[in-house]
């Protein structure tokens, strides 16, 4: 089966190598350069385990990470790691057309998907496939050209997040507010990274303290971060922003099927999404190859395994539940951030 991976982030990497093991020559197509990527703290939750033992890549990534919850077998909850140690070991021996962006998708007189437009530095081309698997992101376009609908919720809160040089002696921890809201931080060997779920008040207003006033009230109320948090040195290592959840009622059409982001987005204190997408590759490169010559089998296969999997934990995201639920109390002043004015 001709297979057309969009995108070569975390789950387009995971998804050509299980296709590979598995006898099959997927074409991966990312837009970006080889290598180029964001450098950040990452917890990589347990959902991935199983494909990445198969990738033999979960060994290493333990050996340059810290286990988070350790569970008496070995294994762990997660594993705290600088996320480009696994896009790079991902990357390893699959060959990827960077520079490649997906712009249109091509379709037989019944309107099935046969494969996509791509623009490269050497000009446009169009490459036909069976499938063509949307990996590109939250944002897909593969997604919104293939008509699959998604559902965005944008959160009650925003986010501030940041990223220190030091580690700290504890890998983890993670408390909510008294307003439902919710700290957290890890650490891996080289650094580490924590968040805090704050009013959506932009990001000028959320840097305005300082970041030494930032750094002593996150220290107040997860003093295990103190020694990461304390190696701010600016506000420019403040990252604000308002998310949204996303989920998709369908996660496939003839010729075209969503994982990874461009499925499903849950909130931020989960730290599950990726490993829920490796998962999602694992589900859908065993599909395939149960039915080689039949993607819309594969693809109805690929749903009925993955659904029981992921539904249950959309619907029971904390964020969605503080969309959908009770009225939620004010936080007590000194969980708010930024602080309330003076008096007010
Ligand atoms: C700040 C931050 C922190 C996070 N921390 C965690 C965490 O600790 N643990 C966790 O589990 N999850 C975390 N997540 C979520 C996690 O990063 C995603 O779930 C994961 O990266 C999803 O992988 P993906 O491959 O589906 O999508 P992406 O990582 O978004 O990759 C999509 C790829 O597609 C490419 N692309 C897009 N459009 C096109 C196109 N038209 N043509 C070709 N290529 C295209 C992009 O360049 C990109 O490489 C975090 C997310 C953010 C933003």
């Amino acid at each position: 089966m001709r297979v057309v991976i969009a995108g070569g982030g975390l789950v387009g990497l995971s998804l050509a190598g299980l296709l590979r093991r598995r006898g099959a020559e997927p074409v991966v197509l990312e837009r970006m350069e080889p290598g180029e990527y964001v450098r950040r703290g990452f917890m990589l939750g347990h959902h991935s385990y199983e494909a990445l033992e198969e990738l033999g890549v979960l060994a290493g990534i333990r050996a340059r990470g810290r286990a988070i919850a350790p569970t008496p077998d070995g294994s762990s909850a997660a594993v705290a790691v600088e996320v480009g140690r696994l896009l790079h070991r991902l990357a390893e021996g699959i060959p990827v057309r960077y520079r490649h962006t997906v712009t249109g998708l091509l379709r037989d007189p019944s309107g099935r998907v046969t494969g996509v437009i791509a623009e490269g530095p050497d000009g446009t081309e169009e490459l036909h496939a069976d499938l063509v698997v949307a990996c590109d992101g939250m944002r897909s376009r593969v997604r919104g050209m293939a008509g699959l609908a998604a559902e965005f919720m944008p959160l009650a809160e925003a986010k501030i997040e940041w990223m220190s040089p030091v580690p700290t002696e504890e890998v983890f921890s993670m408390k909510y507010l008294s307003d439902g809201g919710h700290i957290g931080f890890f650490s891996w060997p080289e650094g580490s990274f924590g968040w805090r779920s704050m009013d959506r008040c932009g990001r000028e207003a959320a840097v305005a303290p300082g970041i030494a006033a930032f750094a002593e009230a996150f220290a107040a109320l997860l003093p295990e971060s103190a020694d990461g948090v304390r190696g701010l040195v600016s506000t420019d290592e403040l990252h604000y922003g308002e998310q949204d959840l996303l989920t998709c009622p369908e996660w496939w059409t003839p010729g075209v099927a969503l994982i990874g982001d461009a499925a499903h987005f849950l909130g931020p204190e989960t730290g599950a999404s990726a490993g829920i997408g490796i998962a999602d590759a694992h589900a859908l490169a065993q599909a395939l190859a149960m039915f080689p010559a039949d993607a819309d089998a594969a693809c109805a296969a690929y749903t009925a395994w993955r659904a029981p999997a992921v539904r249950p934990l959309e619907a029971m995201d904390p964020s969605r539940s503080r969309l959908l639920g009770a009225p939620i109390p004010e936080a007590r002043p000194e969980e708010r951030w930024p602080p309330p004015a003076a008096g007010a």
